[in-house]
């Protein structure tokens, strides 16, 4: 019987769970997708304990469809969706609220009281401007929201994790022992790590209002987090590896060194520029993150351009405008025309993140005459990713000095033949899919595998990469910078848009 490492993916619209073999082949898998709980434009949350359950649910899925038992799977690797934020009595086990999603903007008025006219006054320690888009706001959010948490948080009674720590806490006990943690890379997203230290900063804690207690303790990505409790399938293996997805994501695409650059299409796109040892504050509107840390090595930092809309903009072809059946069928639509027909759709639906970070703007759909037909706005709808992608490009090469010479990709989106090809297009270098697309998933399991010996090396990983698929640039140069300089003016249309 072969060994395995098994990875937990606790996504924004689903939760996985993915058995890999030694040579980094995925043998099995479990999936599970959750609501999406829309109480009010701009909100959107989870239920915390249906994604506990399904995280139970796909490892028994996953270790069953290949007819492996507990005995077989060396270390359990977790990733998840970053920024999402839950609270939870850690003697009851319940959570106050459900889970504030990354994408949420209700704490827009926590975010202008904490600036006090100035997003980027800790930017400085903790790499990120003060944007809705990153845990802590949410957390201050329950505080002052939720009867009686603030009370209860005081007492020590509630704790805060992002869904790594809630899927950790619960696998390892829950309210019997369950261990309160997270790793370099999720904690780097909550505004409250120095980046310098990788411990919570006590004067941002105590401007926020967030007692110190309610915070997870800090650990490498790769390292010992605890041991599956004995009610799990997965009893007494070691959880030995977090990374927060698009962090795994790069780990997976075997980005481990400087100058090493991914990018996620997702829900959102996540582009991931690694720097090494050395932390780089943006002149260019990226944020500044943990990429990981490997038990005692020192931290990695990277850029990281984070995009809100691209994939879930296809959802909203698809569940707002009934225009397409399910995401791949975008492709078919997009095909029927031959180009964009003059619209371009700038999707700020949450306000633009990178490069802009103008929660304000909001989303436009430009350049329409009688002759655009659905067609067309599908072609603009894929167009939006490659485009929005684009500038997150040029901002990670006027910040590292150094032009991308070629953008491996990973991601749901990255099925789609066409965007790719519009994506080489635009960017004018060479876009690469490797063999194994779960990358998030494959990250968390090299973590995780390292730590416990089943990887020997960085090397090891590096060598079981392998390209699958390469999309070489072809529009004519002068073509594509008028696409491009159309694009940038509807994005102007979306900043000048006031409610
Ligand atoms: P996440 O991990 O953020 O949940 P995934 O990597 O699973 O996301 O990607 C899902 C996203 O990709 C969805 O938003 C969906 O609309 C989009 N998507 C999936 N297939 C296609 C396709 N063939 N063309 C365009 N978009 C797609």
């Amino acid at each position: 019987m072969n060994d395995y490492v098994i990875a937990i993916d606790q996504g924004t619209t689903s939760t996985r769970a993915i058995l890999f073999d030694h040579a980094g082949s995925i043998v099995s898998s479990g999936q599970l997708e959750h609501e999406q709980i829309f109480p009010q434009a701009g909100w959107v949350e989870h239920d915390p304990m249906e994604i506990w359950n399904n995280t139970r649910e796909v490892i028994g899925q996953a270790l069953s469809k290949a007819n492996v038992t507990r005995h077989n799977v060396k270390a359990i690797g977790i990733t998840n969706q970053r920024e999402t934020a839950v609270v939870w009595n850690k003697n009851t086990g319940e959570p106050v609220y459900n889970a504030i999603v990354w994408q949420d903007t209700r704490t827009q008025k926590i975010v202008d009281r904490l600036a006090d006219g100035d997003t980027d006054r800790y930017k400085k320690q903790v790499g990120l401007p003060l944007a809705t888009y990153f845990s802590g706001t949410k957390i201050v959010w329950i505080l002052e929201n939720v009867e009686g948490a603030r009370e209860a948080a005081d007492a020590g009674d509630l704790i805060f994790g992002t869904t790594d720590s809630w899927v950790l806490w619960n696998l390892t006990g829950g309210v019997n022992g369950g261990v309160h943690a997270t790793d370099v890379t999720n904690a780097s997203r909550t505004m409250f790590m120095d980046l310098e230290t990788t411990t919570w900063n006590d004067d941002i804690l105590a401007d926020f209002g967030v007692p110190k207690s309610m915070l997870p303790e800090i650990k490498s990505s790769s390292g010992e987090f605890g041991v599956a409790a004995s009610e799990s399938l997965l009893r007494e293996t070691p959880i030995t590896g977090i990374l927060g997805d698009q962090q795994a994501a790069t780990f997976g695409q075997a980005a481990f060194d400087k100058g090493e650059a991914k990018n996620t299409y997702g829900t959102g796109n996540f582009l991931i520029f690694n720097t090494g040892e050395e932390i780089v504050h943006s002149e260019n509107g990226l944020l500044t993150t943990v990429g990981y840390k490997i038990g005692d090595e020192p931290v990695h930092y990277a850029l990281e351009g984070s995009i809100a809309v691209t994939g879930s903009l296809i959802q909203w072809l698809r569940d707002n405008l009934g225009l397409i059946k399910d995401a791949p069928a975008v492709e078919e639509l997009a095909k029927s025309v031959e180009d964009n027909g003059g619209a371009y759709f700038v999707p700020a639906f949450s306000g633009l993140f990178a490069p802009y970070w103008r929660p304000d703007a909001r989303g436009a759909l430009v350049g329409l005459t009688r002759y655009v037909n659905k067609g067309h706005i599908a072609r603009a709808a894929l167009e939006a990713t490659a485009f929005q992608t684009a500038e997150v490009v040029d901002a990670v090469n006027a910040d590292s000095g150094v032009d991308l010479t070629e953008l491996k990709v990973d991601g749901g989106m990255i099925a789609n033949d066409t965007l790719m090809q519009f994506q080489a297009d635009i960017l004018r270098v060479p876009v690469i899919r490797p063999v194994v697309a779960e990358t998030t998933a494959l990250g968390a399991a090299y973590a995780a595998g390292l730590a416990v010996g089943f990887w020997a090396s960085l090397d090891e990983l590096r060598q079981q990469w392998q390209e699958d698929q390469r999309w070489e640039p072809q529009m004519e140069q002068e073509a594509r910078d008028r696409t491009y300089r159309n694009w940038k003016k509807a994005v102007q249309k979306t900043l000048d848009w006031v409610d």
